[in-house]
C-alpha cells in the first residue's frame, strides 16, 4: 500500500466503520471450505485438498451454499463408506435442491469422503491405509491419508457448523432396512435438538445410541466427535448392496431438505414424522470361518431370539452350519452377499422398544 492510499484509508474511516462493524456482525458474509468460497447469495464449488504424506494425497470435492440471509450452517457428509452409493448420490443431488438465494444460512457438502474405496469398491475402509473413515476422527494432520483427511474434515466441516448430519447406508455387502441413528451424549438440551431434527429428517426406524462421550473409543465416529463439540448430529441410512434406487435416494434427499426446512433455512412444508419405531442395543453375529452365506431372512424382519437367519456352507455347496438371531428383535441389516470371511458380520438384529426411547443411560465404559 503506498503512503497516499493510506492517507486516503484513514480520512475515509469514520465513513467505512459502520459498514465493517455490519459485516462483522455477520460471520458468514463468505464462507471458505477448502478452495470453495461463496459469498452471500452463491454456491460454490471446490476441495479439500489433501497433500502427500507418509502415504499418497487425495482429493475431497466439496459444495458450499451460502444463503443470501444468515442463518445456521449445517453440513451434510457421506460416503466414509465410498460403496454406500445411494448417500452419496442423494448428496451430489441435494447440492442443486438448494436455492443460495431463498437459503438462510449456510450448507456445506461433502457427498464422497473416502475417493479411493469408492474408485476402487473397496467396503468399509480406505484402500489406501486400511482405516475407517468413518472411525479415526479427529484425524491428524501428520498421519496417514485417512487421518490428514479427517484433520481437513474436522476443522473445515465439523467445527464451522451448528448441525452435523452424517449419510449412511448399506454397504456392498449390506442389506439393510432404512434407519437413522438417535446418538445421544446425556445432554438434555443438545440431545433433544437432535432427536428433533432426526424426527423431522423422517425414517420410520430410529436406533437410539448412548455415547459415553468422555471415552475416546466411543467418540471416533464424525456424529461421535460432533457430540463432543456440543453439536446438534444424527446419522441416517438407505441403500444397500451397491444399489441405487429411486426410492431410497429420494428418503435421504427429503430428509436432508426437511433438515433444512425444521431449522428455517429453507421454505417447505415438512410433512408429518411417520410413527417411529424405536430400537436399539444392536447384537451382531459375526463370521467364525469363511464361506459362503445364504441369507432366509429379509432386511426390515422381525425375528425371535434364535430364529434361523441363514446359513453357512464351503465351497462345494455342503452345509456347514445355521445363522440364528443372537435376539429378539428386527433384522436392521443381514448380509447382502455369499462371500464370507472370517469375522464378517452376517446379521445385526436390534431391539425393540416398547413405544417412546428409554430414559438416557450413561454407557459402562
Ligand atoms: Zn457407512
Amino acid at each position: 500500500m503506498t503512503r497516499h492510499l493510506l492517507v486516503a484509508t484513514i480520512a475515509f474511516a469514520p465513513v467505512l466503520a459502520p459498514v465493517l462493524a455490519a459485516q462483522n456482525a455477520d460471520a458468514h458474509v463468505t464462507v471458505t471450505v477448502g478452495t470453495a468460497t461463496a459469498k452471500r447469495g452463491e454456491r460454490a464449488y471446490g476441495a479439500l485438498v489433501v497433500p502427500a504424506g507418509s502415504d499418497s494425497g487425495t482429493v475431497i470435492q466439496v459444495a458450499v451454499i451460502n444463503g443470501a440471509k444468515p442463518g445456521r450452517v449445517v453440513s451434510f457428509v457421506s460416503g466414509a463408506h465410498g460403496t454406500e452409493y445411494t448417500s452419496i448420490v442423494a448428496l451430489t443431488k441435494l447440492i442443486e435442491r438448494i436455492d443460495p438465494k431463498k437459503l438462510s444460512g449456510t450448507v456445506i457438502i461433502v457427498p464422497l469422503l473416502n475417493v479411493a474405496s469408492f474408485e476402487q469398491m473397496v467396503p468399509h475402509i480406505n484402500p489406501v491405509d486400511k482405516k475407517g473413515m468413518n472411525a479415526s476422527y479427529p484425524g491428524n494432520p501428520s498421519g496417514t491419508q485417512t487421518e490428514r483427511a479427517l484433520a481437513m474434515v474436522a476443522e473445515q466441516v465439523v467445527k464451522p457448523a451448528d448441525v452435523i448430519v452424517d449419510l449412511h447406508g448399506g454397504d456392498l455387502d449390506e442389506n439393510l432396512r432404512p434407519y437413522s441413528y438417535w446418538m445421544r451424549s446425556g445432554n438434555s438440551a443438545q440431545d433433544s435438538a437432535s432427536r428433533v431434527l432426526d424426527e423431522r429428517f423422517g425414517l420410520d426406524m430410529v436406533i437410539v445410541s448412548d455415547v459415553d462421550i468422555t471415552n475416546p473409543a466411543r467418540t471416533r465416529s464424525l456424529s461421535g466427535y460432533s457430540l463432543v463439540l456440543g453439536k446438534t448430529t444424527f446419522v441416517a441410512e438407505a441403500g444397500r448392496s451397491g444399489l441405487v434406487t429411486a426410492e431410497e435416494t429420494g428418503m435421504l434427499v427429503n430428509g436432508s431438505l426437511n433438515v433444512l426446512a425444521s431449522l428455517k433455512m429453507i421454505d417447505r412444508a415438512v410433512p408429518a414424522s411417520p410413527k417411529i419405531k424405536w430400537v436399539g442395543h444392536d447384537q451382531r453375529v459375526r463370521a467364525d470361518s469363511g464361506g459362503m452365506f445364504y441369507a432366509t431372512a429379509a432386511r426390515g424382519s422381525r425375528v425371535l431370539k434364535g430364529a434361523k437367519v441363514g446359513y453357512i456352507t464351503d465351497y462345494v455347496g455342503r452345509k456347514l452350519s445355521d445363522v440364528l438371531a443372537p435376539q429378539a428383535g428386527i433384522v436392521s441389516f443381514i448380509r447382502g452377499v455369499p462371500s464370507l470371511a472370517k469375522g464378517s458380520t452376517i446379521v445385526t438384529v436390534v431391539e425393540v422398544f416398547d413405544g417412546a426411547p428409554p430414559a438416557w443411560t450413561k454407557p459402562a465404559p
